[in-house]
């Protein structure tokens, strides 16, 4: 099989037993390797939130008026409408060119502009950019890398039936409907259901730097990689440039490994997840294994972590009534119910009651989907400028979630995550508010913090990256504004993380205070 382009030497394409092919490591690769590298996939284009705020082209974002605390110096970024449609955007004329010419922005743009004020739906959108690719091709050559030689799974589709194919019909004739207008070329329903098979089997979300969501991409070479739940790399974008990055150290000759999914949630949510979207049954080794760390409980006596395939604590033998935490973990999982259903209420206040019970319910901070609760209430309270308050959620995470959901410190999204942290520790530090660990040398936190970041962004973003300029210049900002004792040895702690640093002890355990002090509010509530 002819090696795909783009692909790092290091890897190769290799038919696979029991999941059509996948990519393979050629040679042991290191943690924090580039693997893929694509500058230009088939399809990339906002989604239907960000089609007003990023290039549709690039994928820049505009630059607001109240920058975002993960978004500091980038350079300002002004959008302007295509005038023939007033649908799209670019950041530049070469932007708006290439898009038009060689991603059929000319073919789209009448289709839009008969559309307007309504603007189609994102899955529509590419679809018919998909089509319309499609033609170019030579028909029949199944060439890597074409839109024909993609898997549909239709079957799949049909079997599921229900919502998911009603929508594949229901989109593809609409888009059918709307393509008339083209002087060019029209579509069939039949063959844009095709297209939509395609597109929901093989497409990725489009992330920013910092694992936002905008927008959605379709890229064969993306398309390559299998699931697993337990990945040992990972997809990432800076702006419509795709790459996957090694996380960890992949022998020569292991499969290597991507999730599609949301990987904070039961291996139950995840399995049901998989089938649903992309009809296959997870045999993943975290799957596989009767262990699952993110569902171990915790021990009402001594604290200590039960092991999700037993009810006796292995610190001090204690059983905990097994109605007891069945009942916890069926709230748990009703909680997530709940939140993935259309037109959930996911506000603020809704999410810290549902934050309370569980942790009343005895749940760690680890068990799904407590930490993805503590995340978006930090983005909220972020939006709403509440920095005391999202501190101590984002707080919680860094010290009691990511070190065993991302067991490298150079995860990207540990790095994300650490970097919004340090981010919001700068307003705390400004604001000083009142019943914070008044005795806490914020100073030292945030270099400890962004030290940690700063050592850890090549590996987990690359060297070049525009979110290693990001973090690179904070760090000089930072040195300037706050000033750094010299005394400190500051430039020993590099990469090291706030706990490993011997002269953030102190600082340390005064951290782990707030947030043990934190959650036992929560409980109570
Ligand atoms: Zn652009
Ligand atoms: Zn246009
Ligand atoms: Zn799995
Ligand atoms: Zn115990």
């Amino acid at each position: 099989m002819s090696q795909p382009a783009n692909l790092s030497p290091s890897a190769y394409l290799k038919d696979h037993a029991s999941a059509g092919r996948g990519v393979f490591a050629s040679t042991l690769i290191p943690p924090g390797t580039e693997i893929l590298n694509v500058t230009d996939p088939l399809i990339c284009i906002p989604d239907d939130a960000h089609l007003d705020t990023c290039c549709h082209y690039c994928m820049a974002e505009a630059t607001d008026e109240a920058s975002s605390v993960n978004q500091a110096y980038r350079p300002p970024v002004k959008l302007s409408y295509c005038l023939g449609c007033r649908v799209v955007k670019y950041c530049s004329k070469a932007c708006q060119t290439t898009d038009w010419k060689q991603k059929s922005h000319k073919y789209e743009c009448v289709i839009y502009k008969a559309q307007y004020p309504r603007v189609l739906p994102v899955t529509a959108r590419a679809i018919l950019r998909m089509a319309k690719q499609f033609l170019s091709e030579t028909p029949g050559s199944n060439i890597v890398g074409g839109i024909g030689a993609l898997k549909a799974h239709a079957e799949g589709f049909v079997k599921v039936g229900g919502d998911r194919w009603e929508m594949a019909n229901l989109t593809a004739k609409g888009a059918a409907e709307f393509s008339k207008v083209s002087k060019q070329v029209s579509f069939e329903p039949e063959f844009l259901r095709d297209m939509y098979c395609k597109l929901l089997i093989n497409s990725a979300t489009v992330v920013t730097q910092t694992f936002d969501p905008i927008g959605l991409c379709l890229a064969y070479q993306g398309a390559m990689f299998n699931h697993s739940c337990d990945p040992n790399a990972i997809m990432m974008f800076d702006g419509r440039q795709l790459s996957i990055r090694s996380l960890k150290e992949i022998p020569k000759d292991a499969e290597i490994t991507i999730s599609y999914i949301d990987n904070l949630s039961t291996r139950k949510e995840r399995k049901e997840d998989l089938k649903s979207r992309y009809f296959f049954d997870c045999a993943c080794s975290l799957c596989s294994s009767d262990v699952q760390p993110l569902e171990s409980s915790r021990c009402p006596k001594c604290k200590g972590s039960i092991p999700s395939n037993t009810t006796t604590c292995p610190n001090c033998n204690q059983i905990t009534p097994d109605d007891e935490l069945s009942a916890a973990i069926a709230l748990a999982a009703s909680t997530t119910t709940q939140r993935t259903k259309r037109n959930a209420d996911k506000s603020p206040t809704t999410t810290l009651k549902s934050l309370q019970s569980l942790y009343s319910a005895n749940l760690p901070p680890t068990f799904p989907p407590i930490p993805q609760l503590h995340q978006d209430l930090a983005t909220s309270y972020i939006d709403e400028a509440n920095w005391k308050t999202a501190f101590l959620h984002l707080l919680t995470l860094y010290v009691k979630v990511y070190p065993a959901v991302y067991a490298t410190p150079y995860h990207p999204v540990r790095v994300v995550r650490t970097f919004t942290l340090a981010m919001v520790l700068i307003q705390i530090a400004v604001d000083a508010p009142e019943g914070l660990g008044e005795n806490i040398d914020f100073t030292k936190v945030l270099y400890g913090l962004l030290t940690e970041v700063c050592g850890n962004v090549e590996k987990s973003h690359g060297g070049q990256s525009t979110f290693a300029e990001v973090v690179r210049r904070k760090m000089e900002e930072v040195k300037v504004d706050i000033g750094i004792d010299s005394n400190w040895e500051a430039d020993k702690w590099m990469g090291k993380g706030l706990r490993a640093i011997p002269d953030l002890e102190g600082e340390v355990a005064k951290i782990i205070k707030i947030v043990d002090e934190f959650l036992e509010t929560l409980k109570s509530n």
